[in-house]
């Protein structure tokens, strides 16, 4: 059967060079790279060029790269870092579409008694500027807010919001986990104190993430432990994952500006050919400010479950902007905040696409998608 992997929001394919670069650590390179002899040297040099290739992606300096094991713990440990070195501060402000790597620990520092500022968006899922200056006070220990959203794709207006902060001398944190390799970042201009980052969507294994840290700012560790990560972050490194992600860093540099263009065509293509085919569909998100690679649309009373397994045996794989909790399909917190209509909610797909996708793929859920509506909608106990 002919597969179509539309869902690289959630991961994506390991690129060939990537795995095979890693290979070696698994095998006769097994050193650990604190060890002073040779077996240990050879693997901290192959640790230090992938920093060099990360902070190169990113405009930074090698040591103001830590790795770590997602993006999850890049996020976990931002947060822990500014409170724990402002313990004065007792104000967080975050937005209502986090991930929730993001979301779920800003909530566990409010019922350790934070004050938490969950910022709102608009119905195209757009943050408000003044909103977020007015929340910025003396007492906030800092910010984090998500470069990119992982549903829609909106890029969020970070530079001016940093340099607001920054003004106030208060700490920003940036998850840029969907951003890193899909759309040009330079710390060299981009005031963020944080930024997170996670290797599997941009085409390593799942399981290896980093965290930038900018030179100057106090740092506390979440792991405790051995001296590694010079001291930032406890635990013998994962020496093939980050010889991955640096490869895979390496790539994006490359080919990014090529990727980002025929990416976007494509997304574009699929999008408007599915809005012209499908009756009652539309696209949530802000489609002036997006990643180029993500679209969500949402189509008019049919069950984003059943689109996603309807889709699956196509061959498609794409991902809903549904959660099934305790037995009742809620629509996503992205969309909810946004305020989409609840009959479109629940009818929600994202697709995330890559630079594997093709031309010909495009054409193929072009070709069977909107059947997929059709006869959902057939067999739909929603009318109207
Ligand atoms: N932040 C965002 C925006 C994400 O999309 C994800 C993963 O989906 C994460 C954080 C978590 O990354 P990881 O899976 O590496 O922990």
């Amino acid at each position: 059967m002919k597969t179509v992997y539309l869902d690289n929001n959630a991961t994506s394919a390991v690129a060939p060079e990537v795995l095979d670069a890693m290979l070696p650590y698994f095998g006769e390179l097994y050193g650990n790279p604190s060890s002073m002899h040779t077996f240990g040297g050879q693997v901290a040099e192959a640790v230090e060029t992938a920093r060099e290739r990360l902070a190169g992606l990113l405009g930074a300096d090698p040591d103001e790269i830590l790795f770590t094991s997602c993006g999850s713990e890049s996020d976990n440990a931002a947060i822990w870092s500014a409170l724990q070195s402002q313990p004065e501060r007792r104000h967080i402000i975050t937005t209502r579409v986090e991930h929730p790597a993001v979301l779920s620990v800003c909530r566990y520092w409010e019922h350790q008694g934070y004050r938490v500022t969950m910022l709102g968006v608009d119905a195209k899922g757009r943050l408000d500027l003044e909103e977020y200056a007015a929340a910025l006070g003396d007492d906030t220990a800092i910010v984090s807010i998500m470069f990119a959203n992982n549903e829609v794709g909106n890029i969020y207006p970070i530079q001016r919001m940093a340099e607001l902060a920054k003004e106030r001398g208060i700490l920003f944190h940036t998850d840029a986990v969907q951003a890193v390799g899909k759309v040009p970042i330079d710390l060299r201009h981009l005031p963020v104190d944080m930024l997170s980052l996670s290797g599997h969507k941009l085409h390593t294994p799942k399981g290896i993430g980093a965290l930038y840290v900018r030179k100057g700012v106090r740092f506390r560790p979440l792991l405790r432990g051995g001296h590694q990560e010079r001291g930032r972050r406890a635990g013998t490194e994962n020496v093939p994952y980050i010889v991955g992600l640096g490869v895979a860093a390496q790539l994006c540099a490359d080919f990014m500006q090529k990727e980002r263009v025929d990416v976007a065509r494509l997304r574009d293509r699929m999008e408007s050919g599915l809005l012209e085919r499908i009756p009652d569909s539309r696209v949530n998100g802000d489609i002036q400010n997006r990643l180029p690679n993500t679209s969500n649309i949402s189509f008019k009373n049919v069950e984003g479950e059943a689109i996603l397994l309807m889709l699956d045996r196509l061959g498609i794989a794409a991902s809903s902007g549904s959660a099934c909790t305790s037995g009742s399909l809620e629509p996503s917190h992205v969309l909810r905040a946004m305020g989409v209509p609840f009959n479109y909610a629940h009818g929600s797909i994202r697709l995330s696409l890559s630079r594997y996708t093709t031309a010909e793929e495009v054409d193929y859920v072009l070709a069977n998608f909107p059947g997929v509506i059709e006869t959902l909608r057939a067999i739909s106990p929603f009318k109207g």
